[in-house]
């Protein structure tokens, strides 16, 4: 640290922690949206500069577009780059530009003004024609316009994939799409005003491993870009010029955390079992095809949820049958013989198609998404169903549907899949006909027929992130109503009882795949409920293994039938704490965030 930076003070911000682990860096300050331009008359003999301004931002516009796809392409795959296509048809097309140009010489008005005025009205046109194909281009105007419009103010905001170096970043808020651009080598670790712990944001950042704390209020406008700071994921702090002695004590910190996660390392081999002898079967949750190998290493004994919606985000083609089925192989190939369960496109709620792909909903978490989408689409769910069972001939894969609600979706889903059978049948090609099917139970009326659902299925697997939502009626990513999202609320326990029970009579397995799953002192709860395999993030599977190795099966059981009893979800939270720190103190420890560092 210079002698200038030790001089500056140190200031803590608090969010919640939502991914583990510390990072030390500089801050990348992510920008909000921009602000309008405003409206300024420009002098006659000025018009050829604001002509001069325009050409530059246009040449430089080229520039980027042309340089990011070589990067890009080379990161998540050369069919995301299309997007860049796209966006220089729309620099060549003179619709745009000549518009531009032939205003600013009649009206002689600011050149930011006009190009504004220019692509608003393109994009109105453009988005409320019937071709869908026109309808796209309209957000490639407005993206287009965007980026010129930085140029031309000389902003130099960087896409997240495409960043200077490693950094922190702080924003506002992010996308699950601006999370899966993200260039993995360079960001050290994220701050958002924004978010919670079941946002799909969160949830990559833990997957990946990356250190991450939301719901920071408004601390993207109280740190500027190229600040020190050192991101502490483990209690939800940002601390902007650390001093020398923080520094030290996160040294110490790290060096505890190294020695815990050196005594986890040596459970991997050792099975998921109470001390009673109840096996249990934990499995990772992934999001992208190459986080298997992670999964694999930190001992997962299968893939019990992977979201393959994010193949389908941050491009405007669909993934092809040919292309899905390499990915579904290869997640197979990697946990093989251990099971992957591919669950089919969630696309909606907080994860849409690129711009232009659909209509904005008002209540996204309501509309149009998971099984509801793919049985409107069944061109878009055929190709999946056939991708999955192909690589079910060789790989050991199930495949699960998200959303269910009643029995007749669940059976318009299995006509589908026949269909898809027979078609490979037809054709000759190698499937898997005995592939194991599965729902998932996330909303609350899945969960009161469960006893109608579990006949018709071979497993279930509990979305708790989505049933809480759901069951209490709170928006699982706005973190104003976060303190209300409470998953040892007995409402949300009674329903888990309800598909425990269904799943017993009817002689199949239940497992957990929402972020309860992974979460250590909620485990002799889930468990204790009746939950056959957990699934979660592969950084949270060796302490909930510790966990499940300390623990008996008859504790949580007699535990689980006082929190259904319960009235508060408080007090079963204060239960399982105290049950957890009897058998394991060291991992409440862990997972409790250090009190002392309040700002
Ligand atoms: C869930 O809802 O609990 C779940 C696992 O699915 P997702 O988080 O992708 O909605
Ligand atoms: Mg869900």
């Amino acid at each position: 640290m210079t002698e200038q930076q030790s001089q500056k003070t140190e200031h803590i911000f608090r969010g919640v922690q939502v991914s583990p682990g510390i990072a030390r860096g500089v801050i990348y300050l992510y920008g909000p949206q921009e602000e309008p331009a405003e409206k300024t008359v420009v002098a006659a003999e000025d018009v050829p500069k604001e002509f001069t301004r325009f050409e530059q931002a246009l040449i430089k516009t080229r520039q980027q577009l042309t340089e990011i796809p070589t990067h890009f392409g080379k990161e998540l795959g050369s069919e995301s780059a299309s997007i860049f296509d796209a966006h220089l048809l729309v620099l060549d097309d003179p619709m745009l530009t000549e518009q531009v140009f032939r205003r600013l010489e009649a009206e002689k008005i600011n050149v930011e003004w006009i190009l504004q005025e220019v692509a608003d009205l393109y994009f109105q046109v453009l988005s409320k024609v019937e071709d869908s194909y026109l309808r796209e281009r309209a957000a490639d105007v407005r993206d287009v316009a965007r980026r010129i419009m930085r140029n031309l103010r000389g902003e130099h905001r960087e896409d997240l994939q495409h960043l200077p170096g490693p950094r922190i970043v702080v924003a506002q808020d992010l996308s699950p799409s601006d999370t899966a651009l993200m260039d993995r080598t360079k960001v050290l670790g994220f701050a958002t005003d924004a978010g919670s712990r079941t946002s799909h944001t969160a949830i990559i950042a833990r997957s990946q491993g990356v250190p991450a704390v939301v719901a920071m209020h408004d601390v993207s406008q109280q740190v500027a870009t190229g600040d020190e700071a050192l991101l502490d994921g483990y209690s939800g702090l940002l601390i902007i010029n650390p001093t020398q002695s923080t520094l030290y004590e996160y040294g110490q910190i790290e060096i505890r955390h190294h020695t815990v996660e050196e005594r986890l390392a040596l459970l991997r081999e050792k099975p998921a079992q109470t001390r009673d002898g109840r096996r249990i079967e934990l499995a990772a949750n992934i999001e992208f095809p190459d986080e298997a190998a992670s999964a694999r290493d930190h001992g997962a004994e299968g893939i019990g949820l992977y979201r393959t919606e994010f193949l389908f985000l941050n491009r405007r083609d669909l993934p092809g049958e040919d292309e899905q089925f390499a990915a579904y192989q290869n997640v197979a190939k990697v946990m093989s013989p251990h099971p992957v369960i591919i669950r089919t496109i969630d696309i909606g709620g907080d994860k849409l198609f690129s711009p232009g792909h659909g209509q904005a909903e008002r209540n996204p978490f309501l509309g149009w998404r998971g099984v509801r989408f793919s049985l409107d689409r069944p061109d878009v769910f055929k190709l999946q169903i056939r991708a999955a069972l192909r690589a079910g001939a060789e790989g050991n894969i199930k495949l699960m549907y998200p959303m269910i609600s009643c029995l007749s979706e669940l059976e318009r889903a299995a006509a589908l899949l026949n269909e898809c059978k027979d078609e490979l049948r037809r054709e000759g090609r190698a499937f898997n006909d005995k592939m194991e099917v599965g729902a998932m139970v996330e909303v609350p009326s899945a969960a009161l027929v469960a006893e109608q659902l579990a006949g018709h299925v071979n497993f279930f697997s509990i979305g708790t992130n989505d049933l809480i939502q759901y069951t209490l009626a709170v928006d699982r990513v706005n973190e104003r109503v976060a303190h209300l999202y409470a998953p040892t609320f007995p409402a949300v326990l009674r329903l888990i009882k309800m598909v425990v029970d269904a799943a017993r009579a009817h002689k199949i397995w239940v497992g957990v795949c929402g972020e309860m799953a992974g979460d250590p002192l909620l485990v002799p709860l889930l468990l204790g409920l009746g939950a056959d395999e957990l699934s979660m993030s592969a950084v949270s599977l060796p302490l909930v293994k510790f966990v499940v190795r300390a623990m008996n099966l008859s504790d949580a059981q007699a535990l689980a039938d006082r929190a259904l009893r319960s009235q508060s979800p408080g007090e079963v939270q204060g239960w399982l704490e105290d049950y957890v720190r009897s058998i394991a103190p060291e991992v409440v420890e862990l997972v409790k965030p250090k009190q002392s560092a309040t700002p």
